[in-house]
């Protein structure tokens, strides 16, 4: 059924608690952890509990999780101090967009200047 856990979905695991992660924020609907390879000084990923493959596809499916998916990014920017300087939040879509996990994620990046355009 749609947005059920998937066996085979690292994010899936961690919701379950079967892969360890840093847990930065957990709500009904949403998971937020440090990423394992952060790419600025503060890079926490939000996902949301259900599990779609992409942001747009969760946008779709279930609009209210993907709002709290919004709501959580900017929830962790304001307690991680980033917007003195602003935040970037990301959802890299398909693999050539550089999307290596297929359970729609936003990445919330900040701490650091950050260039435009994106690689
Ligand atoms: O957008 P993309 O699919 O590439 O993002 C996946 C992210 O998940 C990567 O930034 C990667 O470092 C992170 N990751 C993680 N913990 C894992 C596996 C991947 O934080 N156990």
């Amino acid at each position: 059924m749609a947005g059920e856990p998937q066996a085979d979905c690292l994010f899936c695991k961690i919701v379950a608690g079967n892969i360890p992660a840093t847990v930065v924020r957990e709500t009904e609907t949403t998971f937020a952890f440090r990423d394992i390879n952060p790419q600025a000084p503060t890079h926490v990923l939000v996902i949301p509990k259900v599990h779609y493959p992409d942001a747009a596809s969760l946008a779709a499916a279930e609009p209210a999780v993907a709002a709290d998916l919004l709501r959580e990014a900017g929830q962790i920017a304001a307690e991680e101090k980033l917007d003195d300087h602003g935040y970037r939040v990301v959802f890299n879509t398909g693999a050539g967009a550089g999307q290596t996990v297929f359970h729609a994620h936003a990445h919330v990046l900040g701490g650091r200047g950050l260039q435009w355009p994106p690689g």
